[in-house]
């Protein structure tokens, strides 16, 4: 296990430079979903038990449901979703179970820190699920979504994750179309079977906030809070897909991209984003706000809509995630 005083330090410094961030953009609330008609069934597995109260209100009812074939930049192809915002009988479930087969790579949808870790749980034998409580594999990831610390929380993974905690992992590449290319991500981990699992499938949740860490390896504020959002609804992100649903421009990406050609799909997107903020009242008001604070420190004149390259470097170097509709 990697030095939690650095993972410390790293997470933040971390939080401190991106707090002030990125873009805020429309995102639908049930992005991700595509046609069932289109994927190859899959594995069955959900998490074990399902005895979580019911979801008050109208949440136990929207979002993507239980049986959708979802896409993401975390896996390659089309995925079925074994259970949604609620499990088939009422219950709060509050994340996805994807329904991935044994070792399929899953890899970091958005850049983000790894915050906590568990490793060294086997996946269980085919029928057999030890129980609630049962230890998993799970990895805990920090990212800065629409510039507030969001955690994604990644569990019943296979054993072997290669990744320590205060590991930066970085988002998909971007295609020319500008959209995230799936499986160019940082690979987090092998989907497995492992903890309170009656199959194998990923436990996917995405809930505000990233704790800090306390303690060496496993002891630490982030691992003890993984859970915290299901009896929290005020730590609640919706849906998963709302960290990939949004074309994202990676701050390296996007510095990788000007050493090679300025007219790239990265750097494009990149000076839309800038452009449409400055422009626009509704934008971020976070966003704005950094954008004139970088003005003022570089001293930045140019009124026209395209921003000069200098400005780009210098707010790359500051943020991590541009998010563009
Ligand atoms: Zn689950």
């Amino acid at each position: 296990m990697a030095s939690n005083k650095s993972g410390t330090r790293v997470l933040t410094a971390l939080t401190a430079a991106l707090v002030s961030g990125a873009v805020a953009a429309a995102v639908p609330v049930a992005g991700g979903a595509v046609s069932a008609a289109q994927g190859p069934a899959q594995s069955a597995g959900e998490d074990g038990e399902a005895h979580a109260p019911s979801i008050p209100g109208p949440r136990a009812v929207v979002g993507t449901p239980t049986g959708s074939y979802v896409t993401s930049p975390s896996w390659t192809g089309q995925a079925r979703l074994n259970a949604g915002w609620a499990y088939s009988n009422g219950g709060a479930h509050r994340a996805w179970d994807v329904g991935l087969w044994l070792g399929t790579n899953v890899y970091a949808p958005r850049s983000g820190l790894v915050i906590g870790l568990n490793d060294g749980v086997a996946n269980n034998a085919p029928g057999f699920n030890p129980g609630s409580n049962s230890p998993s594999n799970w990895v805990l990831l920090c990212h800065t979504v629409k510039g507030k610390p969001v955690s994604s929380l990644w569990q019943h993974l296979s054993p072997g994750i290669p990744l320590r905690v205060g590991q930066r992992v970085s988002g998909p590449r971007m295609g020319s179309d500008g959209r995230a290319i799936p499986g160019t991500g940082t690979l987090l981990a092998r989907s497995g079977n492992t903890g309170n699992s009656t199959g194998p499938h990923l436990h996917l949740a995405t809930f505000k906030g990233c704790a800090q860490a306390t303690g060496p390896g496993n002891s630490t504020a982030a691992a003890w809070s993984r859970y915290n959002y299901l009896n929290k609804p005020e730590t609640l992100v919706w849906e998963p897909s709302r960290i990939w649903n949004r074309p994202v421009v990676d701050a390296a990406a996007l510095m990788t991209a000007y050493k090679t050609k300025t007219s790239s799909a990265a750097v494009l997107t990149f000076r839309k984003v800038v452009g449409d903020a400055s422009r626009s009242r509704k934008a971020n008001v976070g966003f704005r706000l950094l954008i004139k604070k970088l003005k003022a420190q570089i001293k930045y004149k140019n009124r026209t809509s395209t921003p000069s390259r200098a400005f780009l470097k210098k707010l790359a170097s500051r943020t991590q995630d541009f998010g563009v509709r």
